[in-house]
Order: structure tokens, then sequence, then C-alpha cells
């Protein structure tokens, strides 16, 4: 995990000890103190490898998804591949403000996968009819 990271948890745990804080209270608090944390470091992110889209949105794209922590393009985002960031898809959704239940697969996937669904219910009401 990132220093800066580390010292935003801190921060943030400490704040949690001395008043109730909910998760999503946390986690953007995580979110910010660490954004603040970061810029005192200077352009970090300029150094790093890739061009990464600004905009998690065009981030999915048609034939692939950006990861927004390294610049790298994937069909799938997969939990393998965010545990290098030591994040899970659900921090990496929420650091990112992806909706909860986003899909984090490119755009000619996401599709297949709701016709396959599609296709899958039409199966189910054909076979559960007589014939
Ligand atoms: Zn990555």
């Amino acid at each position: 995990m990132d220093d800066f990271l580390k010292e935003a948890l801190e921060i943030v745990k400490a704040q949690a000890s001395v008043r109730t804080m909910t998760e999503d209270e946390m986690l953007s608090m995580v979110r910010t103190i660490a954004n603040g944390i970061q810029n005192m470091g200077g352009q970090r992110c300029e150094e790093e490898e890739g061009e990464i889209s600004a905009d998690p949105k065009k981030a999915v794209k048609e034939k692939s998804i950006q990861c927004l922590e390294c610049g790298k393009a994937f069909k799938i985002l997969t939990k393998k591949h965010l545990g290098t960031h030591n994040l899970t898809p659900d921090e990496y959704r929420a650091k990112y403000g992806y909706p909860k239940k986003a899909a984090l697969v490119c755009k000619s996937l996401q599709r297949e996968r709701r016709k396959k669904m599609k296709d899958m219910k039409l199966w189910e009401k054909r076979t559960g009819r007589k014939k």
C-alpha cells in the first residue's frame, strides 16, 4: 500500500475511534485525505506509465477497460489485477466513483453479458413450457 494511503488510514482510524462514522464516511475521508497528501508529494501521477484517463467513464471503452491505477488496458479488470494495487473491486469502484454494481469489463463484453442473460431467460421460459 502506498504511504500516503497508509497515512490517510491512520488519520481516519483515529477519527473513527472518537466518533461514530459510517463506512461511506470513512471511505470518502480516506480518499480526501489521501488525495491531499498525494498532492503535497508533487506531480507523482505524471511519472506513472501509460496515459491514464482523468474520467473513469472514458476508461471503459468498446474493446477495453483501462485500469485507472496503472493505465493498462484489459477486456476485464480482474480481482487479481486490482489486487496488485492493493484494491478490491469494491474499493476500486469507490475510489474512482463507479456505481457499486458496475461491471469492470469493456463495453462489448457488457453487452454480451446482457444478451446472454436475456437468452437465458428466454431459455428458461421455453423449457418451463410444455411441448
Ligand atoms: Zn492496474
